[in-house]
């Protein structure tokens, strides 16, 4: 089942009914997999995050804060690199990392550092990886509606891959080539007519969504023979990229074959060769005990192993391939940190209480739970609690009742304010998505790096905030936190 909502804002009071999570193990579990891999408990419950317990984190830096674990973020990366190498040594691959899950100039570097690519999809993000010193020729720039400013600013730049989007960009970004003499490398973004969600994927030639050019109407065709002819483009190859938070590699098997597949057509039929293949990303994560990810060990070799397969039997050379995750690499990396302000209960239908606690965060620094109704794994992080869980929801700060950070967890009793909660799984789109809603300010992302703490991104103060208002000088009160 999808759980994405369709667009809107939405509202705790409009919420239906939903399964309860099951009633969780002892308290201090931390469930494997969902938990960043440096984190546990010391001997007083608190939890630590590569031996620095939150707590330390929290004192240091306010709360909310996002703590990052370096070694899972590298690590995850250099398995995706692994898994993604092909043992027979007939196709060459590239891992880009999607930087809109989360960018900063450690992140560039440390990915980098392994061997990735970085994946862009606007001028802002190409300039922070560019500055954070990730080499132009491995940066990819998508985006299905680039301005004339940011496609020469690319080009300018040497960008490896431009992802072309449309036949109005194709002329856009030829247009500008030629001014700049210049030719543009450019993917063809393809729509295969393959859409995958969480545990399903529909394979139809429906293509009602806004990105790239259809294979079932013959628009992708037209647009690689374009390219391919095209003095100011040089042809690269093609892309397509099936969806998000995805956990059946089956959908990624399909879209390998119906891609190769265009690449046969395109060979026999217009004798283009195409030189590189890029499937995108969309590999899922464990957000809760339910989720089961991809197993990427397992299912890098066995995709690699149906694209040269196919290639074979269709006859047409094995292209390069690419792969772009984002959550996969960097999500299960971080833990958000808040602080308990208030713990309210209420009475639910039906003779049920359910226990409102809020935070000193919320929507500003989460708003899967609003935009998607995402699932999250939540934990009483600064004690072990004896207490017997109750039904809770963590909510807020925010003047919304829809500004839920986890609609339904279970957590003792006797949490009272003061107390910190630690959220799981939020190192992707979260703080990337973040706002500064209600003149709240971002919260940092501090990083757990060989034991030490360091400043990923700092706090958004309301200094920072002041200087866009011209209006407005230096912040009369002290701002919080
Ligand atoms: C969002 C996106 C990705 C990354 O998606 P994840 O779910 O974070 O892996 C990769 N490629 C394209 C084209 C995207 O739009």
């Amino acid at each position: 089942m999808s759980r994405a909502h369709p667009a809107g804002p939405k509202h705790g009071d409009l919420i239906g009914p939903s399964p309860l999570p099951a009633i969780p193990g002892p308290a201090a579990e931390l469930t494997a997999g969902v938990w960043p891999v440096g984190a546990d408990r010391d001997q007083t419950g608190t939890l630590c995050i590569s031996g620095v317990p939150v707590t330390e984190v929290a004192e240091r830096f306010g709360t909310p804060v996002l703590v990052m674990d370096a070694d899972d973020l590298r690590t995850r990366a250099r398995d995706y690199v692994r898994a993604f190498t092909d043992p027979s040594g007939r196709a060459e691959v590239t891992i880009y990392y999607a930087g809109k899950a989360f960018l900063a100039a450690a992140v560039v570097r440390w990915l980098r550092d392994e061997g990735l690519g970085m994946d862009v999809c606007s001028g802002g993000e190409l300039a922070c990886v560019l500055a954070a010193g990730m080499p132009a020729n491995r940066v990819l720039f998508h985006g299905n509606n680039k301005s004339a400013a940011e496609l020469r600013t690319a080009l300018g730049a040497g960008v490896g891959r431009i992802v072309v989007d449309s036949h109005d960009e194709l002329d856009r970004l030829a247009a500008i080539a030629h001014d700049e003499g210049v030719r543009a490398p450019v993917l063809i973004r393809v729509t295969l007519g393959v859409e995958a969600h969480t545990h399903e994927f529909i394979a139809t030639a429906h293509e009602d969504q806004k990105f790239g050019f259809s294979l079932a109407s013959g628009s992708a065709s037209r647009a690689v023979r374009r390219a391919a002819h095209h003095p100011d483009l040089e042809l690269i190859g093609v892309h397509s990229h099936i969806g998000s938070q995805i956990f059946v590699a089956s959908g990624f098997e399909v879209a390998a074959q119906r891609a190769v597949g265009f690449l046969a057509d395109l060979r026999a039929m217009d004798g283009i060769e195409i030189g590189e293949l890029n499937l995108g990303g969309g590999m899922g994560i464990r957000y809760t005990e339910a989720d089961e990810p991809l197993d990427i060990a397992a299912m890098g070799p066995a995709l690699l192993q149906t694209v040269v397969a196919e290639c074979d039997r269709r006859g047409v050379p094995v292209p390069r391939l690419a792969f772009e995750p984002g959550r996969a690499i960097v999500g299960p990396s971080t833990v958000t940190v808040y602080e308990v302000g208030t713990v309210k209960r209420r009475s639910l239908d039906g003779g049920r209480k359910r226990t409102y606690i809020s935070v000193d965060g919320g929507m500003s620094d989460n708003i899967r739970t609003a935009l998607y109704d995402a699932d999250y794994t939540v934990t009483l992080a600064n004690r072990i609690a004896p207490a017997a869980p109750e039904l809770s929801r963590v909510v807020g700060k925010h003047c919304e009742s829809g500004d839920i950070v986890i609609r339904d967890a279970w957590l003792p009793g006797d949490v009272v304010p003061g107390d910190l909660l630690a959220v799981a799984a939020t190192g992707a789109y979260n703080r990337s998505m973040a706002s500064n809603y209600n003149m709240v300010g971002r919260p940092p992302v501090v990083a757990v790096d060989g034991g030490r703490l360091r400043t990923v991104l700092r706090r958004e103060t309301l200094t920072d905030m002041f200087h866009l208002d011209p209006g407005l000088t230096e912040p009369p009160i002290t701002p919080t936190p």
